[in-house]
């Protein structure tokens, strides 16, 4: 290994990139890592972790306005966008800093500046070259805007999380994770919110159950969706933006917000001129040891575009710095991850869908419930929570979970333990409940949603 400077260089500090680097580290590998942005990347800087502190801010409104029913008064409550944004501030700075020490204390050399392939075993930062023995790419993804006229005026998620102030009137563009949870934040924090989707439902690949009843609790709670509708163009007017539509539309807003997708960061950092193959998105085609065309460079995480989520990112660097260093072969299982969307109400789910379900397994029993939850008979909220479980008819296991409501995503990781373990309906019903919560509806739905053939016919 003597012939090259590190045993590992990797492209990239955000978290598949520390993490990876970290436990190559802890196994004795010299390892550097590079960035040309802050080190922590896209879900400590500008993704995970300041859209969630946004999330708890915003939530405050609903908390304010519950509070009346169970006896309080309390004065009208009033935001103040810049303190919520500077505390947020601190907390990643803090976070970037606490980032930096575990690089530094793992032994792993954090070289600041834009990393680009000279050959597969030669990195080059700021002029400066490093050779090593593995390459690894993780060098995350970005914003993508269509081409639209005026596109210039929109803004991105990497924009909204520092917005000078708080507009009045907000439009975002997309249907995605992203767009829906930017609007549950700027709705909660007073703004006024349209979002315009070129489907039918939010939230493409997701159960459609959640698809609905989301879109049913976000009008409800005063967020505009047009679906169906297709932005042309975007003028500047004196105050705000003229919007209009391919449906003959117009509208005005004070701030534009695209979500419409990410692309992998593969530009410019020489990885096709080192005959690593990238697909028709431009994502690093990888195996599953994370291994792309090129021997010994590797990718993990968004740059791959396998599932673009912190926790995978890290799974997969993971597995690759045991493989490479510790002799412990990891392939990561990509099945049954669970995940979160943090929209007001939020969303958890793990895996089928309804859909997708009976496309694999053909004969599915659904279990679905929708209710009130008891903190809102007080409340006066409206909102219900839903809840749904797919089961193989066949072998009784439960192929998927999908809730709306209040601690969604608290709930489904631990159910998220329950199908990777291959739990039954039956092993479900076994269970006694914790009472009362939301959580004990999943192991206490007896009743089978009729099918939808049977449902047509009554
Ligand atoms: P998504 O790919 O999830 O959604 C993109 C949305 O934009 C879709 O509604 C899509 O519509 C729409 N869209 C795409 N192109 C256009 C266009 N030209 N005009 C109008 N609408 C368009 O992207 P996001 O940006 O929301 O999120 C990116 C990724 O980040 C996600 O895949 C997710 O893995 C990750 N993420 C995870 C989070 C979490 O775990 N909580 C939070 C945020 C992001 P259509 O459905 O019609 O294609």
């Amino acid at each position: 290994m003597a012939q090259y400077d590190f045993d590992m260089f990797t492209i990239g500090a955000g978290s598949g990139g520390v993490a990876s680097s970290r436990r190559a580290g802890s196994y004795g590998a010299k390892v550097a890592i590079c960035e040309d942005s802050r080190v922590g990347g896209t879900c400590v800087i500008r993704g995970c972790v300041p859209k969630k502190l946004l999330v708890y801010g915003a939530q405050f409104a609903d908390a304010f306005a519950e509070a009346a029913g169970f006896g309080w008064t309390v004065a009208p409550p009033v935001h103040d966008w810049a303190t919520l944004i500077a505390a947020k501030n601190r907390e990643i700075d803090r976070l970037e800093g606490v980032y930096r020490d575990l690089l530094k204390n793992s032994g792993v050399r954090l070289v600041e500046g834009r990393g680009r392939l000279i050959d597969p075993h030669t990195v080059e930062v700021e002029g400066k070259r490093y050779t090593a023995a593995n390459i690894l790419v993780a060098s995350g993804a970005h914003p993508v805007l269509p081409a639209v006229r005026g596109i210039e005026h929109a803004i991105t998620s990497n924009e909204a999380l520092d917005l000078a102030s708080l507009p009045r009137r907000i439009v975002i563009v997309g249907g995605g994770y992203i767009a829906v949870e930017f609007a549950g934040i700027f709705n909660g924090l007073g703004a006024e919110v349209c979002l315009v989707i070129r489907g039918e439902e939010l939230l493409g690949g997701f159960d459609d159950d959640i698809r609905v009843c989301l879109a049913q609790e976000m009008r409800q709670r005063g967020i505009e969706i047009r679906s169906r509708s297709q932005i042309t163009g975007i003028d500047k007017r004196d105050h705000g933006f003229e919007l209009a539509t391919a449906q003959g539309e117009t509208f005005s807003a004070d701030l534009v917000m695209y979500a419409t997708g990410r692309r992998p960061n593969t530009r410019g950092i020489g990885l096709e001129e080192a005959g690593v193959r990238l697909d028709a998105e431009r994502a690093v085609v990888v195996d599953d040891r994370s291994r792309s065309s090129v021997p010994h460079i590797y990718a993990i995480g968004d740059v791959t575009n396998r599932l673009n989520l912190t926790p995978v990112a890290i799974a997969e660097g993971r597995a690759l710095a045991e493989t490479l260093f510790n002799d412990n072969p990891i392939q990561i299982d990509h099945r049954d991850i669970a995940t979160a969307v943090f929209s007001q109400p939020p969303i958890g789910t793990v895996g089928l869908t309804e859909r997708e379900a009976r496309r694999r397994h053909g004969a599915v029993d659904i279990y679905r419930t929708r209710f009130r939850p008891m903190k809102h008979t007080l409340s006066g909220r409206e909102e219900r929570t839903m809840m749904k479980l797919v089961v193989d008819r066949q072998s009784d296991r439960v192929l998927g979970c999908h809730m709306l409501g209040a601690d969604a995503p608290e709930i489904i990781q631990g159910l998220a333990i329950a199908l990777k373990c291959g739990a039954t309906k039956r092993q479900f019903d076994q269970t006694i409940g914790i009472h009362p919560t939301a959580a004990e509806e999943f192991v206490t739905m007896r009743d089978k949603v009729p099918e939808p053939k049977a449902a047509a016919a009554e």
